[in-house]
């Protein structure tokens, strides 16, 4: 391991806690590489069609070519240029990488909670696509400051300011030129900086090729003129004093625009895009140069808000909100973000430090879970070595050993000054399979391996079928859950057989209805007695679940209430139509009776779970299926089969539009439909067609295909009796 010491004393206003966001195949993990190389930290090129990149450390990532996994990497650059904003300070870059691929949503989400910025990496060659519209949307969630890299500027077909006008179109971003390419596809040899006119022209394609500073290109003048004005304008349009000048035709220093540009990328109303291929290494530092100078230290960013656990407003009951500013002399607060588990080290917890100081050895609060844990050991990650800090500070991002029970999205405090900071939310599964150890022995690693996994990754979840005993694991994708089940068999070396993908559905009611559970057992000694009667309505889509309870007069104790809405729960988790757990439901216990000596928590909890399935099944249930949203892009003459296949799969068709020379469509599937659909569209297409699909929302699947389902379940819903 190399020996790094970085400087801890280092001002908060050189920092940048960033991330790549881009979707998958426009060049992040290429991105990534050289952003490492030019900031010093790798030594050697890693190559992703060979597998070898150092971010992707994992073997699966690394044969599958891409990146899963949000490790945080600490980096150091210097801007040079004249004219350079905090001209030649070191500035610490922690940079996060987040994941491309869909499937990884949450991934995505989590890592935007903790960025300060983000480079947006865009395909030249296609256009702002879906998935760019995903991550960009998810980015302005979370009113992330981004700068976008227009990649690729080397392949055929590259249109930089044809991909800006489709950031413009498709996302209503403030996407402006920042510089503009010299030369493209194969000629693409430099860029002209727009606000200093300076042109810059690589040596070569090779990693580590140098620039040199030349005039710009004659046939490139006016082109560079207007686009500067437009620049100059939108940049002036965001601050009074430039407005002024601009209008009253007075000049402006450079430092005065970049200062201005500053702000308004910080406050989201400008992306300024640069031209680039990482591949061919053009354009990469001067990207990194604008990451220094346009987006926010953790200083730059609004202070993070949370509330005070315990200590609610006397008048509207509401927790009070608390308010925590980038001060390493203030009370600690920080934010558990990732866990991964690090062959070398053991399991690593990435903590975002929003204020105070953490310090290594002492024990921290983990407000969430209300548990004090120890941190062993803080780490500061580098791209291909590890070093160990005393102390991290407000603004920075450090990875903790040591930590036992806290899980991403826990607050990480003082115990005598709490804070809970907002949680992330993470999207409920929509596709499940079963899991079969072979062994005894395998069963117990498959529960070890199972956990970890899931506390790597809150999107995967884990339960037991209660009618087939088997482990069913659920999550957002069949690649990820692909990946997952990898993992486990590699990592953890368990032996399992694995049941094919299903579509995780969930059960509804249609209208009101009333149902009567009774478990009333006369046996020799103590018998059993539960009575309740429960009324069932239907809640509005996406609402979920609520109990309420309205009996009065004693006609049931107070202490079998509790169980009574235990039984609910477990019936509505294990399913009455299908085996499917039941959703947008309200339930209520109005009525019931007990008996002095025979009840039971248990009599009651049997007694709810009869009473929710005999109102169940007067109420019409039906199933809901997850339904996707898929982009298909394709040459158009395959657009005849694709759709025609996709009207046999209940799609609807949202929109076929013409972009470049193919048809993107743009259509709703629900997602038991789509199983296979990589194959079948490669085969209709001779390979040249590719999809994307992500989750949307769920709807009723129609009678004659619920009908097929709950009968192929084999689901007998029976309850114990
Ligand atoms: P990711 O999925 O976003 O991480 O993208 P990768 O970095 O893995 O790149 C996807 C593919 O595009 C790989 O085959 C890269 O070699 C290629 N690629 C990345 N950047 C460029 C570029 O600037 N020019 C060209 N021609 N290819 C690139």
């Amino acid at each position: 391991m190399a020996i790094v010491k970085t400087k801890r004393d280092f001002p908060l206003d050189r920092i940048r806690n960033i991330g790549i966001i881009a979707h998958i195949d426009a060049g992040k993990t290429t991105t990534t590489e050289r952003i490492l190389f030019y900031t010093g930290r790798t030594y050697k090129i890693g190559d992703i069609d060979e597998g070898t990149t150092t971010t992707d450390w994992m073997e699966q990532e690394k044969e599958r070519g891409i990146t899963i996994v949000s490790a945080a990497v600490t980096t150091f650059w210097i801007a040079k240029k004249e004219e350079a904003l905090f001209k030649d300070a070191e500035i610490r870059i922690n940079l996060i990488d987040t994941p491309g691929h869909v499937d990884f949503t949450a991934e995505v989400e989590r890592s935007l909670r903790v960025l300060d910025g983000g480079v947006i990496v865009l395909d030249s060659s296609s256009g702002v696509q879906s998935q760019t519209e995903t991550v960009w949307r998810q980015a302005n969630k979370y009113k992330v400051p981004l700068i976008a890299f227009s990649n690729k500027m080397d392949v055929v077909g590259a249109d930089f300011l044809g991909t800006i006008q489709s950031a413009r179109d498709r996302l209503g971003a403030n996407a402006l030129p920042y510089n503009l390419p010299i030369g493209k596809e194969n000629d693409f040899k430099g860029v002209v900086d727009l606000l200093t006119k300076k042109a810059y022209i690589w040596q070569g394609d090779q990693t580590g090729a140098m620039f040199n500073e030349v005039e710009i290109p004659t046939d490139m003048v006016s082109e560079v003129e207007s686009h500067r004005e437009k620049l100059v304008e939108e940049i002036s349009g965001t601050d009074d004093v430039l407005m002024e000048k601009y209008l009253g035709g007075q000049q402006m220093s450079v430092e005065e625009l970049k200062k201005a540009l500053r702000k308004a990328v910080i406050a989201n109303k400008i992306v300024p895009v640069l031209a680039g291929s990482s591949l061919r290494n053009k354009g990469v530092q001067l990207m990194l140069d604008s990451v220094v100078e346009y987006l926010p230290s953790p200083q730059d960013v609004s202070e993070v808000i949370g509330i005070k656990p315990g200590n609610e407003d006397a008048a509207s009951g509401e927790p009070m909100q608390e308010i925590r500013k980038a001060d390493p002399t203030a009370p600690m607060a920080a934010l558990a973000f990732k866990i991964q588990v690090d062959p070398h080290v053991g399991k690593l917890t990435f903590i975002r430090v929003y204020s105070g100081t953490l310090k290594s050895g002492t024990y921290i609060y983990n407000s969430i879970k209300q548990i004090k844990e120890r941190v062993g050991r803080l780490l500061l990650m580098h791209a291909n070595d590890r070093e160990e800090i005393d102390e991290a500070y407000a603004g920075e991002i450090v990875a903790a050993v040591g930590l036992k029970d806290t899980i991403t999205g826990d607050t990480l405090c003082d115990e005598t000054d709490p804070i809970i900071l907002e949680n992330i939310s993470f999207p409920d599964p929509v596709i499940s399979l079963a899991i079969e150890p072979k062994t005894k022995s395998d069963q117990e690693k498959l529960g070890f391996a199972l956990q970890r996994l899931s506390e790597e990754d809150p999107t995967f979840r884990v339960k037991s079928d209660p009618e087939t005993g088997q482990t069913i694991i659920a999550g957002m994708g069949e690649l990820q859950l692909e990946i997952l089940v990898d993992r486990m068999k590699r990592e953890f070396k368990v032996e399992a057989n694995v049941g094919q993908p299903q579509v995780a559905y969930k059960e509804t009611i249609q209208k009101e209805a009333e149902g009567e559970g009774k478990y009333i057992r006369q046996t020799g000694g103590r018998g059993q007695y539960g009575h309740c009667l429960l009324r069932i309505e239907p809640l509005p889509r996406g609402q979920g679940r609520e109990f309420v309870s309205e009996v009065v007069g004693g006609a049931i104790p107070r202490e079998y209430i509790t169980p009574i809405e235990k039984g609910v729960i477990e019936k509505e988790d294990t399913g009455i139509l299908a085996g499917y757990p039941v959703t947008d439901i309200k339930v209520t216990v109005y009525d019931g009776s007990y008996h002095e000596v025979d009840s039971s928590e248990i009599a009651f909890k049997i007694a709810a779970s009869l009473g929710l399935s005999e109102a169940a099944k007067k109420a019409d249930m039906i199933l809901l299926e997850p339904i996707m949203k898929v982009e298909v892009t394709t040459p158009d003459e395959f657009l005849g089969d694709i759709i025609g296949d996709l009207s046999s799969k209940r799609a609807q068709i949202l929109s076929s539009e013409t972009s470049g020379n193919a048809r993107v469509i743009l259509a709703l599937v629900p997602l038991a439909e789509m199983h296979g659909y990589a194959t079948a569209i490669r085969s209709m297409s001779q390979g040249r067609a590719t999809y994307y699909m992500e989750a949307d929302h769920y709807e009723p699947v129609p009678s004659n295909i619920t009908a097929k389902i709950v009968e192929t379940s084999g689901f007998t819903g029976r309850v114990e009796r």
